[in-house]
């Protein structure tokens, strides 16, 4: 019983920064995206692809990583200012983690604050930072099982992504699997493969942002 009490307090406390980081994006006029995945999935690559095709958007990027600043240093090679949030350990982004980033960001310059998590697909799907849309990635050579093994990464998604789509037929991916599962899981959001090798989904993934940028 005493876990659970402490669980609880926890995410009270979570939802309380998460709340103030909502409300900083909201007096900007910011977009505020939470990127969810396992490592390697192609996160920081989909955000660097977004960043240069997109020039006319002012993109402010929140890098999680458990250690180095490897992310943020390919981030900023884009033109766009980047924090680096090292966890030392810990295996998820918290909402005051990224309360105390906010401040190191220009935001009354900024169109959308991206936040990239830690990859993982476990608890980050438990944490809110604040964000208005969690997008989850799901990269071809991960595999088609990893939706049932991770349902709640992938039912708190706003978006999905299949990423990596220039390698599926070499890893075997079999996109039906993936499709049926997330039916069973999430079946208000519908999933869209998508490449920055061969640009398939891009446009799309472009058209998405700015139509959340406009509400
Ligand atoms: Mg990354
Ligand atoms: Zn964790």
């Amino acid at each position: 019983m005493v876990d659970v009490i402490i669980m609880k307090a926890v995410s009270a406390d979570n939802q309380r920064h998460a709340d103030i980081v909502r409300r900083s994006l909201d007096d900007n006029g910011i977009l505020g995206l939470n990127i969810v995945s396992s490592p390697g999935a192609g996160k920081t690559t989909l955000l660097e692809k977004t960043i240069a095709d997109n020039p006319d958007i002012k993109f402010g990027v929140i890098e999680g990583d458990v250690f180095t600043s490897r992310d943020a240093k390919r981030i900023e090679k884009t033109g766009a200012p980047a924090v680096q949030l090292n966890t030392q350990g810990s295996c998820h982004l918290t909402a005051e983690m990224v309360e105390n980033a906010l401040p190191k960001l220009k935001l009354a310059e900024l169109d959308i604050v991206v936040v990239e998590n830690i990859g993982n697909l476990i608890c980050p799907a438990a944490y809110a930072l604040g964000e208005h849309k969690r997008v989850v990635l799901l990269s071809t050579p991960e595999g088609s099982d990893k939706v049932l093994k991770y349902p709640e990464a992938f039912a708190g998604a706003d978006l999905i992504l299949i990423t990596k789509m220039d390698l599926a037929s070499a890893v075997n991916f079999d996109m039906q699997v993936v499709l049926d599962d997330l039916q069973a899981v999430n079946p208000k959001v519908e999933p869209w493969p998508a490449s920055v090798v061969t640009g398939e989904g891009l446009d799309r993934w472009y058209k998405w942002l700015r139509n959340q940028m406009e509400k």
